[in-house]
């Protein structure tokens, strides 16, 4: 978890190479299916233009769609979801029913103005429509609301929340990762 510009692509794919597991990123998901013209990606499109969260469901039955294929059995990471409360629940209702937990929560911590100079850079190198200054403000403000409360939901349950400070090189913050996963 983090919010929007923390690493949590890059950070999440060193992590899943060194676990020898899959990836799942909401975020990359709804972003093909918008390249494919699918249903999904057609309902997607306007919330994720206007830096708008995706409504829950629809988020919710990509996840179950993802995990019914999963194939993994050593695990996988999750990355960009939940970002609600209802995404939450519903994750530990479907982590439930098939017998497993979450092992821990990553949360990477970034200042805002960093993130906005990140985002800003992000928008140039891979054109992505929702990185203009205006929709940068309101997906940060937007997770404030809406994410931030997923992170002090699972800081009260029983699992493992792990602070990671996401400043300094990609190398550092993925090494600070591992030693403390494997704490
Ligand atoms: P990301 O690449 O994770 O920053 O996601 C890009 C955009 O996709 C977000 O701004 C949302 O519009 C949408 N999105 C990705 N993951 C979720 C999620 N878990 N819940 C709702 N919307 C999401």
């Amino acid at each position: 978890m983090g919010p929007p510009g923390a690493g949590k692509g890059t950070q999440g794919a060193l992590l899943a190479e060194w676990l020898a597991i899959p990836r799942y990123a909401t975020g990359d998901i709804l972003r093909a299916a918008r390249r494919a013209d699918t249903p999904l990606g057609r309902q997607a499109r306007r919330y994720m233009d206007a830096g708008e969260l995706v409504p829950d469901a629809v988020v919710l039955d990509l996840v179950v769609e993802v995990l019914d294929g999963d194939e993994a059995e050593n695990g996988y990471v999750l990355d960009g979801f939940p970002r609600t409360v209802t995404q939450a629940r519903g994750l530990a209702d479907l982590l439930a029913a098939r017998g497993e937990q979450l092992d821990a929560v990553i949360y990477l911590e970034v200042p805002d103005e960093e993130l906005q100079r990140r985002m800003a850079g992000r928008a140039a190198v891979e054109d992505r429509a929702d990185d203009t200054p205006e929709t940068i403000r309101h997906r940060l403000g937007v997770y404030r609301q809406a994410t931030e409360p997923v992170l002090r939901w699972y800081r009260e349950s029983d699992v493992s929340v792990i602070d990671v400070v996401g400043v300094g090189t990609v190398a550092d913050i993925q090494a600070e990762i591992r030693s403390r996963l494997a704490m």
